[in-house]
């Protein structure tokens, strides 16, 4: 993972970034019309291309992202006591973004111990399926 965050909501980052990609280059390409004319036109053309296929991935990954997070589990976070969805055994907190684990055998382990790449410190709270 790139960012900390947890998964869903980095999915849904990615999502709005590639919107944003596709919007901005559609634009550009909208824009190289009027600013230089005929020979602007292939710009256009490349600019929308890549950006309806860049909005298309930002779908996909909306979609992708919503039929993972019916998949995830809910727990109830042990630091915040808030109901957060986890993916896979570990992810981290929607809200506070503390390392959640359902693996009993990589529970409490310290923050700094996950950054030094191991895996996840505190265990996950009560599992609501
Ligand atoms: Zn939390």
């Amino acid at each position: 993972m790139l960012l900390k965050s947890s998964k869903i909501n980095e999915f849904r980052l990615w999502g709005l970034l590639l919107t944003v990609l596709g919007m901005g280059l559609m634009i550009l390409g909208t824009a190289g019309i009027v600013f230089f004319g005929q020979s602007g036109k292939v710009f256009a053309a490349i600019g929308l291309v890549i950006g309806l296929i860049s909005m298309l991935g930002s779908l996909g990954v909306y979609f992708w992202a919503g039929m993972l997070s019916t998949s995830a589990v809910q727990v109830e976070c042990p630091e915040c006591h808030k109901l957060t969805k986890m993916l896979g055994k570990t992810d981290r907190c929607m809200f506070c973004k503390t390392v959640l684990t359902l693996d009993p055998n990589k529970a409490n382990i310290t923050a700094e111990e996950v950054e030094a790449g191991q895996m996840v410190n505190h265990h996950a709270g009560h599992v609501h399926h």
